[in-house]
């Protein structure tokens, strides 16, 4: 379900102005616009504060005497009446409401320059607040208020697309006491998965995303901490890589599954078993961690969580197919109750390929053809709509 029309909601210094009311469709934003806010902070820059129910994935653009933060899969607030002190770089607030896309529009008395990565700041609930993006800015040079500590020099560019980058935390499966899966030739899962993850990272780097790993080298973690490493990172993403193995040592391919609280079939319930089992081992700290989550994602933000994460599913499908990497015969993402997906970070698991089938596991091993999973991965990531 989708906003049929735009919606605009303008607030300035003096009340509220609707301009269009809001359609009676409801949809799937996973995010709820809560306050904006300004202030003026030492150096005479403005402060401006954009409050929201969850973590929000957002892009910044500087359209002519304006600041314009789009948040992604994020609903208006037709109540909301911002906090504009006096003396501050924003005149009035602007909600644009276009598809799931929220715009919230700034317009400034005088232009400014590029905001540095610094001065954004992603702060996590405390108190009575909930997730906020704050942003510190002042007048450009050569601007009526210039202030010295205007940065970014005169030839900032103005740029219209997101100069946030989008973060995918990889999480390579298992790891120091937990092997994973093991090969009849030997090979260990948790060994392939994170030559697999670390190659991963270079490439999406170097692709201009912001990817972190849950473990870099060979050590245990808990499926609740790599999950709450995807929160703590504020992820637009989360893998989690893997490997396969099945009882028919003919049985090859990879397979993409996303989190649900039933199986979408047999096979995926016990994949499910197997991979949550490494925390068979150590189940603290997980069902306080399982409640948590519970409790932060209402059951809308639950379901459009799982939308995004079967839409990028079916991209990364996609580009496997493309890639001519060989498919587990069966639907192209399953389903099933994968404890290290369970966040509020639309993600998936992904079984590379079968350590239970000979040529397999020989493949898996070599490192081109380990290029050529990663650059499969890389386009379903780069495919992704993260904006949705
Ligand atoms: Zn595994």
């Amino acid at each position: 379900m989708k906003f049929t029309r735009r919606t605009l909601l303008k607030f300035t210094g003096l009340g509220t102005v609707a301009i269009a009311m809001l359609p009676r469709v409801a949809f799937a934003a996973r995010n709820t616009l809560r306050t904006v806010r300004t202030g003026i902070q030492p150096g005479n820059k403005t402060r401006l504060v954009i409050e929201t129910g969850m973590r929000p994935s957002y892009s910044i653009s500087y359209p002519t005497n304006q600041l314009v933060v789009t948040l992604s899969n994020t609903a208006a607030n037709v109540a909301l009446a911002p906090s504009l002190v006096a003396g501050s770089l924003v005149r009035a607030i602007t909600q644009v409401q276009s598809g799931d896309k929220l715009q919230i529009i700034a317009d400034l008395n005088y232009p400014i320059n590029e905001i540095p990565r610094d001065d954004i700041m992603m702060l996590s609930p405390n108190g009575d607040n909930d997730y906020r993006l704050v942003m510190d800015f002042s007048a450009a040079a050569g601007a009526p208020v210039a202030t010295a500590a205007a940065s970014g020099g005169t030839s900032a560019k103005k740029s219209s697309g997101p100069s946030r980058k989008y973060v995918v935390v990889i999480d390579a499966g298992h790891g120091g006491k937990d092997p994973g899966c093991i090969g009849k030739g030997g090979t260990q899962e948790k060994v392939v998965v994170l030559s697999v993850a670390k190659k991963l990272k270079n490439k999406l780097d170097a692709a201009g995303f912001q990817t972190y790993l849950t473990r870099s080298n060979d050590t245990y973690l808990k499926l609740a901490q790599r999950a709450s490493i995807g929160e703590k990172k504020h992820a637009d993403l989360f893998l989690s890589l893997h490997a396969n193995a099945n009882p028919s040592r003919a049985m090859q391919g990879f397979s993409i599954y996303t989190l649900s609280e039933k199986a979408s079939d047999e096979e995926a319930a016990k994949l499910a078993d197997a991979e949550n089992a490494a925390d068979k081992i150590d189940v603290s700290g997980f069902e306080q961690f399982d409640k948590d989550i519970r409790i932060a994602l209402s059951s809308l933000q639950q379901h459009a969580v799982a939308e995004m994460s079967v839409e990028y599913a079916n991209g990364a499908a996609s580009a496997f197919k493309r890639a001519n990497i060989k498919q587990q015969p069966g639907p192209d993402v399953r389903h099933a109750p994968f404890a290290v997906l369970r966040s509020t970070v639309p993600g998936a698991l992904i079984e590379l390929g079968h350590l239970s089938n000979a040529a397999e596991e020989k493949l898996l091993k070599s490192s081109s053809h380990q290029d050529k999973l990663v650059a499969a991965i890389v386009k379903s990531v780069q495919a992704y709509n993260f904006d949705v």
